[in-house]
């Protein structure tokens, strides 16, 4: 029997969605039935979360009493790592987020775990634990394998993995966190602009400007174009970087991966490898740009070479017809 360790993420009193996700990419590194998931939650709220997270998949729920309520790399990493001391995880799963980003390298690099950062995919093939995640700049998918290595630990992305449906009843214990000199002080949180927007990386159908809309009063048509058809509006980095939509929308690299997205109309984007990376995994693309050699063809489903205000305009008569 094996472990699988799940690193919940919590903040501002809330879970995170990729705590479920990540629960959901436990179910598949059970090599058999008698594999047992375990859900740490770490933080001075930490009790309070057992009870969500006690769903389908999860055998036990560990709550960490800590010091403090938010994040805290040093804390986390202690934590973590007399975690797997005691229990001796195969798989340690964490969000591929900043706060994992913050503690989960340097844990395994000092404890010689397996690891691997922002891995969409995971599976044993035989005896061998194998994960998938991109490779330069996402142009490419890379199989990572672990030699060796009892203990891997891996960062997964978010909006991947579905979450399990249901309710469960795990074995909820207590950990106590051995004494740790923490480094830094949660100062308080700072909204970024579009910080109560829509999450884009929950919405199925996204209709995307890009710098080919050539200025900022051409927005308001794009989004009625897409209010109309039932999209959420989103954008390249130019439309962000000059504030014509909130940072909140912006697909890519730099913005948002659309993980749950499966319809991506592009209107007046290039293609760029950034912009390509927060979206190039969704199933439909429909591509709409007036130069026939613009990258986003080569991944699109579906491309047309035309002016997007002309296209706007059939769109909207298609619509209203
Ligand atoms: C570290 C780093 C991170 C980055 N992160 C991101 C990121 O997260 N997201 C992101 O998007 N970019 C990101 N970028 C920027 C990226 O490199 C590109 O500059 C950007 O994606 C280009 O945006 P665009 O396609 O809208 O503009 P452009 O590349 O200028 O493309 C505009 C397109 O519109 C077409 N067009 C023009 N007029 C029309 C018309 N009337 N009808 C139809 N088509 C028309 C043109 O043919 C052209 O293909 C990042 C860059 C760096 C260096």
């Amino acid at each position: 029997m094996s472990t699988i360790l799940v690193i919940a993420e919590h903040r501002r009193q809330e879970l995170r969605p990729v705590s479920f996700e990540l629960i959901a990419a436990a179910q598949g590194l059970k090599k058999s039935a008698d594999d047992q998931v375990m859900v740490a939650v770490i933080g001075s709220q930490a009790q309070s979360f057992a009870a969500a997270l006690s769903v389908t998949g999860v055998d036990e729920v560990v709550v960490v009493d800590a010091a403090v309520a938010e994040f805290d790399p040093d804390i986390y990493q202690v934590a973590v790592s007399a975690l797997i001391e005691v229990n001796k995880p195969s798989v340690v799963l964490l969000p591929h987020s900043v706060d994992s980003l913050g503690y989960a390298a340097t844990l395994a690099s000092q404890a010689g775990y397996g690891f691997a950062t922002d891995v969409f995919m995971a599976e044993y093939q035989g005896a061998d634990l194998v994960a998938t995640r991109g490779g330069y700049n996402q142009k490419v998918n890379v199989e990572v394998d672990f030699p060796d290595k009892s203990i891997v630990l891996m960062t997964i992305r978010a909006s991947v993995f579905k979450p399990l449906e249901g309710a469960s009843s795990p074995t909820i214990t207590q950990f106590n966190l051995p004494t740790v000199q923490s480094r830094s002080q949660n100062k308080g949180f700072v909204e970024l602009g579009g910080g109560n927007d829509i999450d884009i990386t929950t919405v199925d159908f996204i209709m995307s400007i890009g710098r080919g809309i050539g200025e900022e009063s051409n927005v308001e048509q794009f989004r009625e174009l897409a209010e109309t058809a039932g999209a959420t509006l989103c954008c390249s980095r130019p439309i962000a970087d000059a504030g014509w939509l909130p940072k909140s929308r912006q697909v890519g690299q730099s913005g948002k991966v659309v993980g749950s997205c499966k319809l991506y109309v592009a209107l007046g984007i290039s293609g760029s490898i950034q912009h390509m990376a927060g979206m190039k995994h969704v199933p439909t693309i429909v591509a709409v740009n007036t130069d026939p050699s613009a990258s986003i063809f080569s991944i699109a489903k579906y491309g047309i070479v035309a002016d997007i205000f002309d296209f706007e305009e059939e769109l909207n008569n298609q619509l209203a017809a």
